[in-house]
């Protein structure tokens, strides 16, 4: 048997250096799919019933219909993380338009391709939890709702590749973005929420966010915990001028920020509220009772 990482192709298992789509498949060719991205927590995969029903939801967006029902797909992560005996895994589902011709027409592709890595991921530095990250505002506007808006989880990743090159190239750890507006919309794969007087805030998804799960489970601890919750618009001023800022990712997870374009958020370091959602994030994360079984 091989050692090497097991992939899951239309329902076959491939191993990682021979798992393969064709070059005409219209996801390498034209972006033209829907993803999620999903961990594993000690045999547990956090949420994933919600990753599933988002990722029908993207797909329904662009029309794609994917081969297999809700009950099938959950069926199939759990059975490429046994195959792997993986833990603390992140898994990345993918469905494009699947093979057709070098038209963009997506008729052309009879078939959509599903496809399920289970991996690692690792997107930040060690500390970043207890120290924050350095953020800045970048050139790169999100795109419009009415355009291949953030709120459809698809492969079209450019408008945040973008802003990460910038982030890179300013040597600073992440990058946010903007909506056309001028308010803060995200970061490149992470929510935003700004903490002001000991309440929270946050961006509504019609700026071009995702609508992400793991900010759903910090609403839902903030309610639990008694912190106050606006969804509104968010002016670089307002983040400026936060007492306590932080991004939350399936990813990243929940991670403190601690500049923005050189203006230090509070005291630059993770504030109390932070901390406090910080050490409740991660309970959650481990109780089996958030996810289902491997
Ligand atoms: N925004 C974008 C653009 C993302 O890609 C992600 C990661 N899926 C998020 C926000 C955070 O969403 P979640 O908490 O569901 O991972």
């Amino acid at each position: 048997m091989s050692s090497e990482l097991m992939v899951y192709i239309d329902g076959k298992y491939f191993p990682k250096s021979q798992a393969k789509i064709s070059v005409y498949d219209h996801g390498f060719l034209y972006g033209d799919g829907v993803f999620e991205g999903i961990r594993e927590y000690n045999g547990v995969v956090f949420k994933l019933k919600e990753h599933i029903d988002r990722l029908y939801r993207s797909a329904h967006a662009l029309t794609l219909k994917i081969p297999l029902t809700k009950e099938e797909m959950i069926q199939a992560v759990l059975e490429t993380l046994r195959k792997n005996k993986m833990k603390d895994s992140y898994i990345r589902l993918i469905v494009s338009r699947g093979v057709g011709d070098l038209g963009l027409d997506p008729r052309k592709c009879p078939k959509p391709t599903v496809v399920i890595i289970a991996d690692t991921i690792s997107i930040r530095a060690g500390d970043a939890k207890e120290t924050g990250i350095t953020t800045m505002f970048s050139w790169v506007r999100r795109n419009r709702v009415d355009s291949t808006s953030a709120e459809i989880k698809s492969l079209n990743y450019l408008n945040s590749v973008l802003a990460k090159i910038e982030a890179n190239a300013c040597g600073v750890d992440e990058a946010l973005c903007l909506e056309s507006s001028g308010c803060v919309a995200e970061g490149v794969g992470e929510n935003m929420f700004i903490v002001k007087n000991g309440e929270l805030l946050t961006p509504p998804s019609s700026t071009g966010a995702l609508a992400g799960i793991t900010a759903e489970v910090i609403t839902a601890l903030a309610a639990k915990l008694g912190i106050k919750l606006t969804v509104t618009n968010l002016t670089p001023f307002m983040v400026f001028t936060a007492d306590e800022a932080f991004f939350t990712g399936t990813a990243m997870e929940m991670v403190p920020i601690r500049e923005v374009n050189k203006r230090q958020i509070g005291t630059g370091k993770p504030g109390p509220v932070t901390k406090r959602l910080m050490a409740e994030f991660h309970k959650v994360i481990k109780d089996p009772t958030q996810g289902t079984k491997v």
